[in-house]
């Protein structure tokens, strides 16, 4: 399936894509669910892999990695990555998490990473994740709007204008109904909600990974309708522009192995292109917005494995291996932020991205994000072949920046990275923004990234 032919119909599938994935569990299912539609096999990690050139995916937990490998691979043949991840900001579920008084029966949850806690009130909220059951069978669950956290009445907090202030034990625990929560069980109604046709006893509920995520739908609005309001685009965002462009991408390679067709300058930038077509992959970390140390985050060897995997298919030495990793290069996208009218002096006075402005590239001297001259070339040369403007973003220098994924698969494969994203205002609240036209930019971007050699 070629790209969208619109950035209004790549926003819309941007929010279907966003509306079934409320967890990282749920990104992954709804990613492999398309890419099976597209004709990718699914590789089981537990069992041998004979494949050599074709189109596959692997899960692992709430991390998902695609690629294609064209014909005529070889064991030197680089790899291009795009990077992202599938996890939000957002709550956890705790242990015993039915609680409650004075009639209530509320929730108790961890926070997970940085949410802005008070975009998250007032609104209708689910539950989410994956209930996993003594028989070790693994189940989806979403409840559907279910909880909210109600903000205290501006009669009771006569200061909340001028500062709100949320404790994250006291304040932070969601109602979602009345009565005994002796009587209640939320695991109940998490049982009750699984996808699929499974039947499942609570009481054989061994663990849960359980997020909470905003119902609200994804909306077009603005004068001309240029923004796009959603949970979770950071980094759905991107995650979903990296599954359309392989999925393009895998359309076009169905005939003979694509030489490198770069428009203009050199055809060796690293001094090791071959000129063979690159395998694409699609690396959707989970657990990005806690430090990204886990066996399925980019700090885990998970992309290292499968890449690893992927060359002995292709019957490469180590040393091979190594070639082909230095022949490699990742683009990790990631959302990053857009100029704010009402705060602009907490930006860079000069470098100020706008929505629809095209992706970010994002630069930072301390290496928080992995750019350097020569990412930065070919990210100027993939948007000029792909037609699509980019900005760079650069921090204030008072304010410390954000990391991401990028500076870790470069730290731990040696592979060139370079950050990018689609740029947003009020990242980390449950209901992001940012135009409409950047993410379809990234997407046809990364198609691009796919079928060059690097
Ligand atoms: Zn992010």
């Amino acid at each position: 399936m070629p790209l969208h032919s619109s950035a209004a119909d790549h926003i819309r599938d941007l929010g279907d894509y966003v509306s079934a994935s409320p967890s990282s569990f749920h990104a992954v299912h709804e990613a492999a669910r398309r890419l099976d539609e597209a004709g990718f096999t699914g590789l089981d990690e537990l069992e041998p892999w004979n494949e050599a050139a074709g189109k596959f995916y692997v899960i692992r937990d709430g991390a998902l990695i695609a690629w294609v490998t064209p014909e005529g691979a070889g064991p030197t043949t680089g790899f291009n990555i795009l990077g992202t991840h599938t996890d939000s900001p957002s709550f956890k579920l705790k242990p015993k998490p039915t609680t409650g008084k004075f009639g209530w029966l509320q929730a108790g949850v961890e926070i997970y990473g940085g949410p802005l806690l008070n975009s998250w009130l007032d609104r209708e909220l689910q539950l989410a994740g994956r209930l996993v059951l003594l028989d070790g069978s693994h189940h989806l669950t979403a409840t559907g709007p279910l909880l909210r956290f109600p903000q205290l009445a501006i009669h009771l907090d006569r200061t909340a204008n001028e500062g709100l202030t949320l404790d994250k034990q006291q304040h932070m625990n969601p109602v979602f109904g009345l009565g005994d929560p002796a009587g209640e069980d939320l695991l109940g109604l998490l049982a009750e909600r699984v996808s699929g046709n499974a039947t499942v006893d609570p009481a054989q509920i061994g663990g849960y990974d359980v997020v909470i995520a905003d119902t609200q739908p994804p909306a077009v609005f603005g004068a001309k309708s240029e923004f796009f309001a959603s949970g979770r685009l950071d980094n759905l965002s991107a995650t979903h522009a990296g599954l359309v462009a392989l999925i393009a991408h895998a359309a076009d390679a169905g005939g003979p192995a694509q030489a490198a067709a770069p428009s203009t300058g050199p055809t060796s930038r690293t001094g090791h292109s071959s000129g063979q077509a690159p395998i694409a992959v699609l690396a959707a970390f989970d657990h990005e917005e806690i430090g990204s140390a886990s066996r399925s985050g980019a700090s885990g060897p998970v992309l290292e494995d499968i890449l690893a995997r992927i060359s002995d298919g292709l019957g490469a030495s180590v040393s091979q291996r190594r070639q082909a990793f230095a022949a490699s290069v990742c683009v990790s996208a990631d959302a990053g932020h857009a100029v704010h009218p009402n705060y602009a002096e907490r930006h860079d006075p000069v470098n100020r991205p706008v929505l629809n402005g095209g992706p970010l590239l994002k630069i930072n001297a301390n290496q928080r994000y992995a750019t350097d001259a020569a990412g930065a070339a070919l990210w100027a040369r993939l948007c000029g072949d792909a037609d699509v403007p980019y900005q760079e973003f650069v921090s204030n220098n008072v304010l410390p920046c954000g990391s991401t994924i990028g500076p870790l698969t470069a730290t731990r494969l040696g592979i060139r990275t370079v950050d990018v994203g689609v740029p947003l205002l009020s990242m980390h609240s449950a209901r992001e923004l940012c135009g409409v036209e950047d993410p379809y930019s990234l997407a046809k971007v990364t198609e691009r990234f796919y079928g060059v050699a690097a």
